[in-house]
């Protein structure tokens, strides 16, 4: 279950739950998802438990959405989609979740979907983009183009349904420019995003690529660069940025992790490149720095971020501009990555 808090007290609360990838016929080169278990069914009976395990846990007044996530949700079965849109619909009536959200493929998206989805009280649908070129998505054998993403995304718009985009970063042929422009076509067109740095896995033909010298994984320096590079454009686009990077608990360390930028907390370490490159560039900017009393203003509870994983953004600071004293400070009239510099001679 994850939870969040939106603006004020009230705790965002997602109660996900997983449907397997019921006879996937795709072959994305870096999935692990189709040789895990094999699974050829899915009992609609174990989602109403599921569910109200987790509801047991939630305060009240917290807004909750149930989340069927870990498949191409309306690429299954269409009686199984509806039999399990109905019972998660009959906790929207109950009053006890706000609403449902799904994460699908860009190509199971048609006129059908949408008819079905609007039956529903469907808040987002999050598309698996992972690229907007189509040489990427060719090399990582998507089987679907960036037109489809264009497509479904207007047609989910068009239907009141808010779109969330997953992309990732170092996928095969990809380049920093390719996962500048999906995150520009994110944060122009989605209201939520998640970014995977990419991880080989065991048993993945990306793994097989890689051992054959056709794939380089990304080194953690560059995938957090990268990653750095994308949460920027989607975060001064309003984008709300969900997640960065496979939870711990996805084999980030088990024996299906090949190779791959696996830091558990990746995210973490792109935001701090954000704010050293902007907090750089103040410094750049102002004069008189060098011993120097140095106040750098972050936003409430960035602190952490700004100074970085053991002071490495402190450090660097330090060694290029040679402030006699660097201080960092909360500023609550300051948001996102906005930082601010003053300097007393
Ligand atoms: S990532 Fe690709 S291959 Fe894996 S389950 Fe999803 S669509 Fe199928």
């Amino acid at each position: 279950m994850s939870q969040s808090k939106t603006g004020g007290a009230r705790r965002h609360v997602n109660v996900p739950v997983f449907i397997p990838h019921l006879g996937c016929p795709h072959t994305c080169v870096f999935c692990n998802q189709r040789t895990i278990s094999g699974v050829g069914s899915f009992d609609p009976d174990s989602v109403r438990p599921i569910i109200d395990e987790a509801l047991s846990t939630v305060d009240i007044g917290d807004d909750c959405e149930i989340a069927f996530f870990g498949g191409s949700f309306t690429g299954i079965d269409r009686g199984l989609m509806t039999e399990l849109l109905d019972i998660a619909e009959s906790y929207v009536s109950a009053g006890r979740v706000s609403r449902i959200r799904c994460s699908t493929r860009p190509d199971y998206i048609d006129d059908g979907v949408i008819s079905t989805l609007q039956r529903y009280t469907i808040g987002t649908v999050e598309l698996g983009i992972q690229s907007m070129s189509q040489t990427v998505l060719t090399a990582s054998e998507r089987g679907h183009t960036p037109d489809d993403t264009r497509r479904a995304v207007s047609m989910l718009k068009s239907a009141g349904i808010a779109v969330g985009g997953q992309m990732m970063i170092g996928l095969p042929r990809s380049t920093m420019r390719d996962e500048r422009e999906c995150a520009e076509f994110i944060a122009d067109a989605c209201s939520e995003a998640r970014i995977y740095p990419t991880i080989v896995f065991e048993g993945t033909e990306l793994c097989r690529m890689m051992r054959r010298g056709e794939y380089e994984p990304l080194t953690e320096a560059d995938a957090v660069e990268r990653t750095a590079d994308a949460l920027e454009i989607l975060s001064c686009g309003g984008v709300r940025v969900l997640r960065v990077g496979l939870c711990d608990t996805e084999n980030l360390h088990g024996s299906e992790y090949a190779a791959g930028p696996n830091h558990p907390a990746i995210g973490e370490l792109a935001s701090s490149r954000i704010f050293l490159k902007r907090i750089m560039s103040e410094f750049a900017a102002a004069d008189g720095v060098r011993g120097a009393e140095a106040d750098v203003y972050v936003p409430v509870g960035r602190i952490s971020a700004a100074v970085g994983h053991r002071g490495v953004n402190k450090k660097a600071i330090m060694s290029e501009f040679s402030p006699a004293r660097l201080r960092f400070i909360e500023d609550g009239t300051l948001s996102g990555y906005t930082v601010k510099l003053t300097v007393k001679g």
